[in-house]
């Protein structure tokens, strides 16, 4: 059988699951900042480096790239030069 825990042994037990919960907590925050961004930035159609039009990559649900993206036979307008934005509107 285990001993008892010491109160002091109890309180750093309890900070650390409280540390462990505040970084959880944060880390929820960051993701769901992030995808709320992007879904504004999809909703408004328009790529937030280059200002072209977006595209969705039907590869992977909710995948959004600039429709400069990538190598100029992919890009809309090849002559434009290429655009690295992308972005996900949910969780994999
Ligand atoms: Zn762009």
């Amino acid at each position: 059988m285990r001993r008892k825990m010491t109160p002091f042994e109890k309180a750093e037990r309890a900070a650390k699951r409280a540390a462990r919960r505040t970084e959880a907590e944060a880390k929820a925050e960051a993701s769901r900042r992030y995808y709320e961004n992007v879904r504004s930035i999809v909703a408004s159609g328009v790529c937030p480096l280059c200002g072209a039009g977006l595209r969705r990559n039907m590869a992977l649900l909710g995948w959004w790239q600039c429709e400069q993206y990538g190598a100029p036979e992919w890009r809309k307008n090849p002559e434009a030069p290429d655009c690295g934005w992308q972005g996900f509107t949910c969780p994999m």
